[in-house]
Formats: structure tokens, sequence, C-alpha cells
């Protein structure tokens, strides 16, 4: 750009001769400007990162004779000293350049908007150098601009950048610069006014003797927002209205008269009738800025578009402080010194679409229907309010206006914003010795507070370090929760402060589990204050339990879970009124009665049985009148993913609702385990269900005891050693094994919070309640997602327990129990099958279960009508089924072939 010696353009306007021959336009013939090869070489060519388009960006029309010749004669013009510009060059000459603004406006207006293309060929970057963390970049780009008749210009741009900071505002800066440079040079290669007369030194030598008068803008020359302009011209007729009568004019009262327009595009460039001008060249662009008094009269579209190329853009110290609306309200002022002038401006600028720019007699017409359209009144309301004055505006003045300043009780402030006091010295001065001091300076607000090293503003002053505090002064952070009735209060008129905190003391609460999930639960709802808590879980403590399960020492395994856990808060909190109480065993050994007596139950398991025999027995309790309904809430992880829910037996879904969502335990065909093992957990496997009881057949295994694991994992190697299988470990033979959950101490921490806040919520009634699923992924993706999952219809527990099955005539009650336990959505291991005439079959008592064990091979046709109710029960589980038989079908006897079994 600027270069005004150009040896190496490819297609000719060159008048140095050195170039291929001119493609010329002027024959009017699209055939006669064919391609001329790129410099470009074939290797390069395939090393651009964009691909040579492949389609016209239109079909050539030729140009009619009279067009043609209307565009030939533009194109031969000189530019008009507007269009150009000088800036300082190398050896202190100047160069004189046109801005790519200016020539896109010209090829417009020559060309017409549509009748002109341009194109990104290709780009290249020639280096891109890093030096002490600085990038220096260099990149060419080839520009190909195509007429509407189908002649086109190829030129080369140029971008470059020393010392960039980023790689990606060099890459930027470059690109845009190349390419504006490109199409410049196109540009000019269609004729003189597109830029080639540039190049001509003694036109250039004359041009700078012309003074150029800055461009005066009208309003109507702008394209403006209508949403703006309306708020201008409410805002203009609110100061008006301010106004003293006798100050109405603006300070601008030195300007020009509005009728000055931009010369740009409308006039033919006049220079050799203009020859009456004797000033020295400006060194800058003579539409140049350049005192801020000239801003007014000198802003120009360009100073306004964010669209400035890069390589034309104006100093940055030249556009200071002056925003576009800065620029145009200025402009506004300055312009107009009467009122009636002044809204004339306004006026018209709020009717863009009539646009009788200079008709002053007409835009004063206009003037007065405005004044009468625009409302005096301008004020805020609410959005409620909003809605009635929609429907009958004439309310406007009985409405009372929106306070700014309102802020609702249920926003809680720790800072009174419209007030500021002096923090006593007494407040901070204690704190003092705990903080190191800082050395900054203190006017850097963002490192100091105004105090320097004391207490921060808004934490509550220290008083008794906490671990000396009684219990009970430390509710006081709770309190203010359970004071504030807010909107969210299921019935804020009903909601009572005082009965939400007796509630603390008064609630019972279960907790099932003292694991990992169990002691955090314990804990929070020890801290929050509650004082009636029981916990029951039938295990003793691991070694690998210790690494999150915090309330459990070293000298502690071996003990109970639910009794360490018990005395390790009860010495915690060491409070007399606080009763919580450990019980070292199975829930289902509880009778109705103990849970009866409880206000909630948390869950903190690892088993899916004994959550279903929680959920069960609370759903059993729960009666029509919704007497005895206890709010279960239960949490589980596994590894970095996790869920808690809300359980309203009977009102919301119940666990067994979602039972199909459980993941099924991974279980291994017993003929690959044997017979053609692929994986490291098979190899485990073969040697824990088939090799040990062979080798050790006195010896049960236990997982617990060190030298048992260390003969699995032995005998696991063996076995994958033998099929070339990796993978084999002491961890994941373990894993096996024991089939160990993932568990991690933070993700127990996330859970049991959510169910210790729903249980506070639940027992206080002080906030909406989770409604009634959530869950939190921490893996693979990052999220939590709360969602209400519907109850079940034909849910076994909380449902209509009716489920209706097709059977097989071949079926015996053996294939009907075999397909009860293939089900998920069932989940019996252990069933036992009646019907109102007969017991089909028994698990317990042992004496039943061999007087109905002949049963299993009868056929179930023979026992079972269709539509007979079949009861379905697991002396694990407090639920049943019933099933009702829809149809037998299929064969009589059962398929020996194993294809026409699967087809059936
Ligand atoms: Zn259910």
């Amino acid at each position: 750009m600027g270069d005004n010696v150009r040896s190496n353009t490819f297609n000719g306007t060159s008048n140095r001769g050195t170039a291929p021959p001119p493609v010329s336009i002027a024959t009017g013939n699209p055939n006669s400007a064919h391609r001329v090869p790129p410099v470009i070489s074939q290797a390069n060519r395939s090393r651009m990162q964009h691909k040579p388009p492949v389609t016209k960006q239109f079909q050539p029309v030729p140009y009619s004779e009279e067009e043609h010749a209307v565009i030939q004669e533009r194109l031969n013009k000189v530019l008009g000293p507007e269009y150009v510009s000088f800036r300082p060059g190398g050896g202190g000459q100047n160069v004189s350049y046109i801005e790519g603004w200016k020539a896109l406006n010209l090829a417009n207006e020559i060309f017409g908007f549509n009748g002109w293309s341009s194109e990104l060929i290709s780009t290249e970057v020639d280096f891109l150098d890093l030096n002490h963390g600085r990038y220096s970049l260099g990149l060419s780009v080839v520009v190909r601009i195509t007429i509407k008749d189908g002649t086109f210009h190829e030129d080369f741009g140029y971008g470059y950048i020393d010392n960039a900071k980023s790689k990606a505002g060099a890459f930027e800066k470059c690109k845009k610069e190349a390419f504006t440079d490109g199409l410049k040079r196109c540009l000019r290669c269609f004729g003189n006014v597109l830029g080639n007369c540039l190049y001509d030194k003694t036109i250039i030598a004359k041009m700078k003797k012309f003074k150029v008068d800055p461009p005066e803008l009208d309003k109507s020359d702008f394209h403006r927002d209508p949403l703006i302009l309306q708020r201008e011209n409410i805002k203009q007729q609110s100061v008006r209205s301010s106004v003293p009568d006798g100050s109405k004019g603006t300070s601008g009262s030195n300007q020009q008269p509005a009728q000055a327009k931009r010369p740009m595009h409308h006039q033919e460039p006049k220079a050799k009738n203009n020859n009456n001008g004797t000033i020295t060249p400006e060194p800058r662009d003579t539409h140049g800025i350049k005192n801020p008094e000239s801003l007014a009269k000198t802003y120009d579209l360009a100073d306004f578009d964010s669209f400035v190329f890069s390589d034309d853009m104006p100093d940055e110290n030249e556009l200071e402080d002056h925003d576009m609306n800065d620029g145009i309200e200025e402009y506004a002022l300055n312009k107009n010194n009467g009122e009636s002038d002044y809204s004339n401006t306004l006026s018209k600028a709020s009717t863009p679409v009539t646009n009788d720019t200079n008709d002053k007699a007409g835009a004063s017409k206009h003037n007065n229907n405005t004044n009468t359209s625009v409302p005096e009144l301008v004020s805020f309301i609410n959005a409620k309010l909003a809605n009635i004055l929609q429907k009958s505006p004439e309310e406007v003045s009985n409405l009372p206006s929106y306070n700014t300043r309102f802020v609702s009780n249920s926003i809680r402030r720790t800072v009174d914003p419209n007030k500021s006091v002096p923090i006593k010295r007494t407040e901070y001065s204690q704190r003092v010795h705990q903080t190191p001091p800082i050395s900054k300076p203190t006017n850097d607000y963002n490192s100091a507070t105004p105090l320097g090293n004391k207490r921060m503003i808004g934490m509550p002053p220290s008083q008794v370090p906490q671990s000396k505090r009684p219990h009970l002064e430390s509710k006081a952070s709770i309190l203010p929760l359970l004071q504030t009735i807010g909107p969210y209060n299921e019935v804020a008129e009903e909601y009572e402060p005082d009965a939400a905190v007796e509630i603390l003391n008064t609630a019972k609460i279960l907790v099932i589990g003292a694991g990992g999930l169990g002691c955090e639960i314990l804990k929070n709802l020890a801290l929050t204050g509650f004082k009636n808590i029981d916990v029951i879980d039938m295990d003793t403590i691991d070694i690998s339990n210790l690494n999150r399960q915090f309330l459990f020492r070293p000298k502690d395994i071996g003990k109970p879970k639910a009794e360490i856990a018990a005395n390790f808060i009860r010495n915690r909190i060491r409070d007399d009124s606080l009763n919580i109480n450990a019980i070292f065993g199975k829930i289902q050994d509880k009778p109705d009665s103990y849970y009866k007596s409880f206000d909630i139950v948390i869950c903190g398991l690892d088993s899916v049985e004994a959550r279903r025999w929680i959920n069960a027995t609370l759903v059993s309790f729960v009666d029509e009148n919704l007497n005895n309904l206890i709010p279960l809430i239960d949490g589980g992880t596994e590894g970095f993913r996790g869920q808690s829910r809300v359980i309203l037996p009977t009102i919301t879904s119940c666990y067994e609702c979602t039972l199909d969502m459980v993941t099924p335990k991974t279980t291994y065909p017993v003929c690959t385990i044997a017979n053609t093992p692929r994986l490291p957990e098979h190899c485990i496997e073969w040697a824990s269900v088939l090799e040990w009881p062979l080798k050790y057949p006195d010896h049960k295994f236990d997982a617990d005891n060190v030298e048992d694991v260390e003969k699995m994992f032995e005998l696991s190697s063996d076995r994958a050693k033998e099929f070339n299988i990796k993978g084999v470990t002491k961890q994941l033979t373990l894993g096996v094994v024991k089939n160990i959950i993932p568990a991690i101490a933070s993700t127990n921490a996330i859970i049991a919070s959510s169910c210790c806040n729903e249980a506070f919520k639940i027992l206080t009634n002080i906030n909406p309640i989770l409604s009634n699923y959530m869950m939190y992924s921490g893996d693979d993706s990052i999220f939590t997602y709360t969602y209400s999952h519907s109850k079940k219809n034909n849910c076994s527990v909380c449902g209509n327990k009716t489920k209706k099955i097709q059977a097989k005539r071949w079926w015996t009650l053996s294939n009907l129990i075999d397909n009860v336990i293939s089900k998920q959505e069932i989940q019996m291991n252990r069933p036992s099958i009646s019907t109102s005439r007969m017991n089909l079959y028994l698990q317990k008592p042992e004496m039943l279960e061999e007087m109905t064990r002949p049963n299993l091979n009868r056929k179930l046709v023979e026992m079972v009508d269709i539509g007979e109710e079949i009861i379905v029960t697991d002396p694990n589980l407090p639920i049943y089924l019933k099933l009702i038989i829809n149809e037998f079908n299929g064969p009589e006897n059962e398929p020996n072939d194993i294809n026409a079994l699967l087809a059936t």
C-alpha cells in the first residue's frame, strides 16, 4: 500500500512496460479479459490455505454500449483531491494513497453495488518469526475483482507486522491489511479513477495544491437506529423544556448553515477548474482531524464506523473521547442555533423514510406533527403495572411510578448501600495480629482493604476461637436463615421463625449408613444444630475406609461404624442436649414402630437392597389420609458421580420407581470365564468362582485377609499369563472379588450436603425442597441436573402392583421364576410364587420350600388360569407383586433347538 514502485504487478496497467500487456475493458468484450497466469508458483499454490474458487460469483452479463461508454468515461477521470490521502513515506517524501473505504465507495459508484465482486484467491504466510515472545509476520494474498461482464483483475496484497504481542493479533492485522491492499491494487487496474492516477507524479504534484474543505454532514446522511432516534427525540424534548427561554441557543453558534453537504460521491471531481488555491500540502490525510475544535465539523462516516480498514486506521488519540454518539450529539448541538432549526433536524432524523432533507418548509410542518406525538411525561412503572397500562392507557396518571431504590424484603443485604458508617477501632483491632501485614500501597484497592491489614469488611467481628465456643452460640449463623420470611415460605403468613428454630431441637432424624456419606451427613446435621439423631449401620470399620470416612481413626479398625461415628460427633459437639444414638445392626431387624418414631430418614447406603427395603417400608406406613408420611432422602455416589433425591412416600416417585435406572451388577457368563477369557476381570472371576473352591476346598475366601487376596491375585495372574491377557493387578483383583464401588471423599461431601440441606428445608419449611432428583456428574462432563422423576404407574411399591405378562405354553413354574428374576424393573432374586388357591413355590421356610419344590418342573399352564392373580414376594423385600398372565402362546413343548427357542 502506498508503494509507488510496483515492479511485480502481474497484470498490466503499469506505465513502465515491464509487465504483461494491459487487460483492457475498453473493448467491452468479456472475452478480452484473458487470465494472466499468476506469479505464484504451482508449488506455493498447493500450500495455500484457501482453495481457488470453483464457481463464478455470477454469470457474466455484457454491458450495453451505452453503459460501457459511461463506465469508461468515469474510469478515465482523475481522482478528485478529496479522495486522495497523504502520509509520510520514506526519505521525507509524502506518499499518496486512497483509503480502502473510499475505494470501495468508488467501485460501488462506478460499477454499481451489484456490479462487481471480490474474491480472496489465496493466502500465503511468507514468514512468521517468534522472537522473545513477539511475533513478526508477513503475509501475502491474491485478490481478484470481477465485474459484471466477467472482466477480472488479480493482484497481490501484502500485510506485515513486527514484534506483535499476540499471534492472533498479528494474523488479524496482516490478513486485513493484505486483503485491503490487494483489493485496492486490483481496483486500480480498472483505471485512473480507481486509483491508478495516483501513480502519475505530475497529477499528484498538482493535487497537493488543492485544499479540500472537510465535508459537512447532514443528519439525513446518517442511517440511524430508529430506537435510538426515538430516545434522542424524547431526551431532546425534555432538555428543550428545561432550558430557560433566554438561553435556547447552543454553544456552537459559529457553525455553517445546515445546507453544507458532503462533497463526496455526488460531485464529479473538477481538478482542472478548481485551480485557484495555493495551500501547502498537508502531511496527512486532507480529511484528517487536526484539532479537537474541528472535530464537530470533520466527523466522517469512517470515524463512526468500526469497519475501518486496519491499514487506514486513524490515530487513536485523534478519536479519543469521541465515540459515535458523542460525535452525533455534538454535531447536532453545533449545527443548529434556534429551536425550530433544532427540532427540525430531529424530526427529519426521526423520519428517515420520508427523507425530505433539504426542504426546510416541509420539515417545519413535519416538526409540528412530531411535537404532538411525543409524550411530555417520561416515567417508569414496574412490569406488573405495565400490563394494566397496556389495557387502559388512561390510567397513566393514577399509577405509582417505579421506585428505583425499592429493595424487596426477600433480598437480604449484609451491607446497606445507602449508608456509610465508620467501623469502630474496637471492632477490628482484635484481629490485627492474626493477619500478615500487607505491604502494598493502600491506594491499591484491589489488594488491600480500606483498613489495611484489619478485619475484612462484611466479616462478623471475631469472638472466642471456634473450638472453645459453646455449640448453642454457634447456631447464630443459622438463625438469620430461619428468621427471614420470604416469598419461598410455603405459606408465608403461617411461617413462624420460632417454630422453625424449635424444630432443630425436637426433630428426630434417622441416618441409615455411617460410611462415606453417613460420616458427612452426621457431621452436617450435628453442626446445623439438630439434637436428635439416630444412626444405624451393620458394618465395621475397614482400613480402606479411612481415606474418606473421616470420623474414624486407625485405632477404630474392626469396630462398629455407627458407634464410633456417634462417639466422635458427641465428643466434637460437646453439647449435653445432643442425643446421638448408634445402632449396630441390620435395618430389617428393627420393628415398624422404631421407624415410625422419626420425622425424616436420610440414607447414605451403598446397597440397593437396603434402599428398596426402607423405601417399601416407609411407603407402606402411609394411609389414605397421608398420615405417617415420613420423607426419605436418599444419596448415592459412585466415583465422580452422584445423586440425591427426595422421596415423599406415595406422593412422589419412590426408589422402586427408578429401579430400572440402577446399573446392574456386572456379571460374566460362566462359559466365557471357563473357556474363553478376554478381559483381566474374566481371569479374576475364574480364580474366585471356579479355581478357589477346587484349590482350597476347606477355606472360604476372605477379602479382608491379606494372604487370601495375595493367593487370589496369584491364581488370577497365572490364568492371565496362560491366555496372554494383560491388566490383572492386586487392586483390580480386590475390586472384582469384593465388587468395590469407587468412592471419593469430595463427591460424598457434595451429595451429603445436598441431602442435609433438603432435610433442613423439609423440617423447617423455609424454602422449596428438591423436586425430586438431583444428579451430579463430575467426570466426563461436569454438570448437575435436577428433574422431577415421575411416579411409575406400575411401580411394585407405590403404584398399581399388577403386571401383565405373556407366557409360553411350554413354560414350567421354573421358567416363570427365571423370567421374574431377569426383569430389571422387578429385581427379585428369590421370588416366592402363590395364587389365591395354592402356594406354587415358597423360598421360606425350609419345610414349605421342600413341599413346593416339585412344582418347579410342572407346566405353568396346568396350574394357573389366564387372568388369575399370581402373587410374587421376596423374603428379602417388604414388597409384593401381582402378575396376571394375559396369554399362553408358542409351542406345547420346549424347543430343544436354541434357535427355535430364541425365535419363540
Ligand atoms: Zn414407586
